[in-house]
């Protein structure tokens, strides 16, 4: 793979931003070697700076679920640029993205537009204190909430690779307002909320964590945490920021059955753009000002650009249904995979859900944090580095989620099991 335009744009990014990016896991710090840099993307297919061309399997971590460029997305922002960039007033926008929100993610009765998925898991924990009066939130170890003050303790992604999970610059008092449980234990849970229930105003959980490898939870221990946080009078919060319209039109909870107090959104909801949001009931979101106590706002929330292409990006999935689709291109790329791996006695694990998959060098499947731990990095590091050789691009880190779109050929998936049945074949 030619590299040397990638690589010179590097070495000037390094001058200028710390690590030479934007967001470290950009970085290539945990298979090694440095980034490449994407020129132009369409479809399933990035291409480099070097004009290589890559079947993309990290869709922007997570948003891209119709490929890049689509021409519906692109057509919605021309229309909209026509009309102004950003306007400082109501625009009729984000009326038409409120509705499609509450329409789809079945909790939501009162949505607020932010700009990451950051900003919603942080304006989530602000309103189920403001609301309860109390300070604790529970999170569980491995999930990642964006780069949240008080969410960054042992979280997943990016700060799972480089080795701190506790970032620092985050005041040991914050820290011990997180009660950090592993999940898919009830027991912890149960003995969390019995010691300490009466602190706890909210519950964070990714409800199919997809920041250190993907772990599904085991049955029941998402009706469990509903039930615990009824009980206790905290709030149970589902982050689907990455989950969210991928899984199903309305998340996890749509899927499962289990419904949350408030939900962060992101990732899809932008169609490309930087969006976040959050929501749900509406005696709980009208503690937001200015119609209650708890502070937010943004000057750029609900851009007009911005809520262009996510509306149109949620239309397309309303019009298409394409998740069983994904699902079915989700579960034969993993079995090709995995009869391979069974076939060299690899110790192998793909955890597939619709369109997000992860391989994993594992003897046993991962369920919590502790496990993600043991997973052999090294081993995703050649087979990352081998798929890349020959056109497919994984996320360059054991931990995180590999995304199918509704851009992806049979022929992009046939490739890309054939190149890592190769790769695994090669070790
Ligand atoms: C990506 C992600 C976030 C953070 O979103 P940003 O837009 O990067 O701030 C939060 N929660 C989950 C589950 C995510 O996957």
């Amino acid at each position: 793979m030619k590299t040397t335009t990638s690589e010179n744009l590097f070495n000037r990014a390094k001058e200028l931003m710390p690590g030479g990016v934007n967001s470290p896991v950009r970085a290539f710090r945990s298979v090694g070697g440095s980034p490449f840099f994407t020129e132009r993307a369409d479809g399933a297919i990035l291409t480099t700076a070097d004009g290589e061309e890559l079947i993309d399997y990290v869709c922007t971590w997570g948003p891209a679920i119709h490929g890049h460029n689509h021409p519906a997305i692109r057509a919605a922002l021309a229309e909209a640029l026509e009309k102004g960039t950003s306007f400082g007033t109501p625009n009729p926008y984000e009326v038409e993205m409120a509705e499609r929100i509450r329409d789809m993610v079945p909790s939501v009765q009162k949505v607020r537009m932010v700009n990451s998925g950051t900003e919603a898991t942080m304006s989530c924990i602000r309103l189920a204190r403001g609301c309860t009066g109390r300070d604790k939130i529970v999170k569980f170890a491995g999930c990642y909430h964006g780069h949240v003050d008080s969410l960054l303790v042992k979280a997943g992604s990016g700060a799972l690779t480089f080795g701190h999970p506790d970032s620092a610059g985050i005041p040991e008092g914050f820290a011990r307002e997180t009660i950090v449980l592993p999940f898919n234990d009830e027991d912890a849970l149960e003995e969390a909320f019995r010691s300490r229930g009466e602190e706890i105003a909210g519950v964070i959980v990714e409800p199919y964590p997809a920041n250190n490898c993907l772990i599904l939870p085991q049955k029941g221990f998402l009706q469990k945490l509903r039930a615990l946080c009824t009980r206790h009078g905290s709030l149970l919060i589902f982050d689907e920021v990455m989950t969210g319209f991928r899984v199903a039109p309305g998340g996890v909870q749509e899927k499962e059955g289990v419904m949350p107090d408030l939900t962060a959104l992101g990732k899809i909801i932008g169609g490309g753009l930087p969006v976040g949001a959050f929501g749900g009931k509406a005696e709980i979101m009208d503690y937001l000002a200015p119609e209650g106590p708890v502070y937010q706002a943004g000057t750029l929330s609900g851009n007009p650009l911005a809520m262009a292409a996510g509306i149109t990006a949620l239309w397309l999935l309303k019009k298409e249904i394409p998740y069983e689709k994904l699902n079915q291109m989700g579960q034969d790329l993993c079995k090709a995979v995995l009869d391979t791996a069974k076939a060299k006695g690899l110790p192998m694990q793909m955890p597939q859900t619709g369109s997000m998959f992860s391989p994993i060098f594992s003897s046993k499947p991962v369920t919590n944090f502790d496990q993600a731990l043991k997973i052999d990095t090294e081993r995703f590091g050649l087979l990352f580095y081998y798929a890349l050789q020959h056109g497919v691009y994984l996320p360059p880190s054991a931990y995180e989620t590999c995304f199918i779109s509704t851009a992806h050929t049979s022929e992009n998936l046939e490739k890309t099991a054939d190149v890592l049945v190769a790769g695994l074949k090669s070790f």
